[in-house]
């Protein structure tokens, strides 16, 4: 099960402005804007005003995502260089977020809802259309700012809602500049940004006047923002953490699968909710498995995301580096054994070492809970329905993966894994159009794909009969 874990404080404010630290040096670098939540019922009305023509014209919001869409390209470098800058990551995934973020911008612009008639033999002509719900309040975290910010409100834009979209405080420069440079193609009010610290995500997410509550986060920040949403009844969307397991089986190329395991569970410094967060190796390749994975962890490139041959940034913030020593400092006293990093880097900034963990017991958080950082425990496992059980036996349920040879008894085995998207010999590649949906605790509602548009569209129905009076 998830345990809890604090809300993040930030650092402190001053003058209405709120310092941004950058993770490579720790030392602040810019600010923000401290946004109070008695500014929200201007903001909300105002996208409220902004609805009433946006909602009415299909053609001319696609129009304008694809502009938003160049516009976020052109303004690339400048985009990624400050995303790096405050989320650490390297300036390559950087550019790679913002890809992502413009693709979906496009994705978006050319999904069109269908109507769908109702055939059921009577003499009426049934007709399911769909309408957009009203102002949509989204709240992203710190791992991927923009991505996750196009998740919200590329979506909910193109079915005709507009957005009041708030950042983490950790991260809220980036998602800013981008609110800028996308609202360049909208009307007035379609889109703000909002940047401050709680309570403004709270109140934003229990505002009478927001219809749909599209959020990103914790599990325990879920909870918090499903009950602030019930006070009036909208629409809930939560995307929350994950516990992905790799399950290895007997027939697995271990020298072949190995950068690509090693990436699926370090990229973005490990910080992504659908990391592989878990190995589960056969008794039989276990030592081979551990060697594969710390000799990569122990030759990978560790430093400042500016930095050209960068391959790990820091961790993004104080708390959750304080998370990651938790963690593994845990798992050592539990009788694991660090066969790669186990530590802190003693330079400036939150850099922690890639660590690969081995002989971790199974109750140990770093296996029950979402360590979301670099490391990696790898446990052994003697029969496949051991490591199939293993891989279920969590609160969360976002991904998994399989990885063998034989593809038909790998697929095989992801069939019984309990989770939203299971890959074989892949992990995290997910497609625009698929459907994006954790299990359990890992989420409520559908994310991706048509699915999306239509989690922010409501279904109308016009009944009408064949003939005038019957
Ligand atoms: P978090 O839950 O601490 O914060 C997420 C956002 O919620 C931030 O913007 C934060 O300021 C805001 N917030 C905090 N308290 C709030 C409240 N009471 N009401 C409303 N908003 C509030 O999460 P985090 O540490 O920023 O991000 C890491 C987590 O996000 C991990 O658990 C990770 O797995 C998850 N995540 C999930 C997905 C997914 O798609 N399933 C994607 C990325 C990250």
């Amino acid at each position: 099960m998830a345990t809890g874990r604090p809300h993040q404080a930030s650092p402190g404010t001053v003058g209405g402005r709120f310092a941004i630290l950058d993770p490579a040096t720790g030392e602040a670098f810019e600010e923000a804007p401290d946004q109070q939540p008695d500014e929200l019922d201007a903001v909300v009305g105002r996208a409220h005003e902004a609805w009433r023509d946006w909602r009415t014209d299909r053609s001319a919001r696609a129009t304008a995502l694809l502009a938003a869409a160049d516009a976020t390209q052109a303004a690339g470098a400048e985009l990624a260089s400050l995303l790096t800058r405050e989320q650490g990551k390297p300036l390559s995934e950087s550019y790679a977020e913002i890809a992502r973020t413009a693709a979906r911008l496009r994705y978006f612009a050319e999904l069109a809802p269908e109507p769908r008639p109702i055939t059921d033999g009577r003499p009426v002509r049934s007709e399911i259309r769909w309408r957009p719900l009203g102002p949509v309040a989204a709240i992203v975290p710190w791992n991927f700012p923009l991505q996750l910010a196009s998740a919200k409100l590329a979506p909910a834009l193109a079915a005709g809602n507009t957005v009041v979209l708030k950042p983490s405080p950790f991260t809220p420069l980036a998602t800013r500049l981008l609110g800028s440079v996308i609202s360049t193609a909208l009307p007035e009010g379609v889109l703000t940004i909002i940047t401050g610290q709680e309570p403004l995500g709270a109140r934003l997410v229990s505002h009478p006047g927001i219809r749909h509550v599209t959020f990103t986060g914790s599990v325990p920040t879920g909870r918090a923002v499903a009950a602030g949403a019930a006070a009036s009844l909208g629409r809930v969307t939560l995307e929350l953490g994950g516990n992905d397991a790799a399950i290895l089986l007997e027939d697995v190329d271990v020298e072949r699968i190995a950068d690509r395991l090693f990436w699926a569970a370090f990229r973005n410094c490990g910080q992504v909710c659908m990391a592989v967060k878990r190995v589960y190796a056969p008794a039989r390749l276990y030592s081979d498995v551990v060697e594969a994975l710390a000799q990569r962890a122990k030759t990978t490139v560790v430093g400042s995301g500016h930095d050209p041959g960068t391959e790990l940034g820091p961790v993004n913030n104080i708390p959750q580096l304080a998370r990651v020593e938790r963690y593994t400092a845990q798992a050592l006293a539990d009788g694991g054994r660090a066969a790669a990093g186990g530590h802190r880097l003693d330079r400036p900034g939150y850099f922690h070492a890639p660590t690969i963990l081995a002989d971790v017991p199974s109750h140990s958080p770093v296996v029950t809970d979402e360590q979301f950082g670099p490391v990696l425990p790898v446990l052994p496992y003697r029969s496949l329905d051991e490591a199939v059980e293993a891989a279920n036996d969590t609160g969360f349920g976002l991904g998994g993966s399989v990885w063998g040879t034989d593809l038909d008894r790998a697929e095989a085995v992801a069939d019984r894994l309990e989770c939203g998207t299971a890959w074989i010999n892949h992990h995290a590649e997910l497609s625009l159009a698929q459907p994006f949906a954790g299990i359990k605790e890992s989420g409520v509602g559908i994310a991706g794909g048509p699915w999306g548009l239509y989690g922010n569209l409501r279904p109308f129905v016009v009944h009408r009969p064949e003939e005038p009076w019957r």
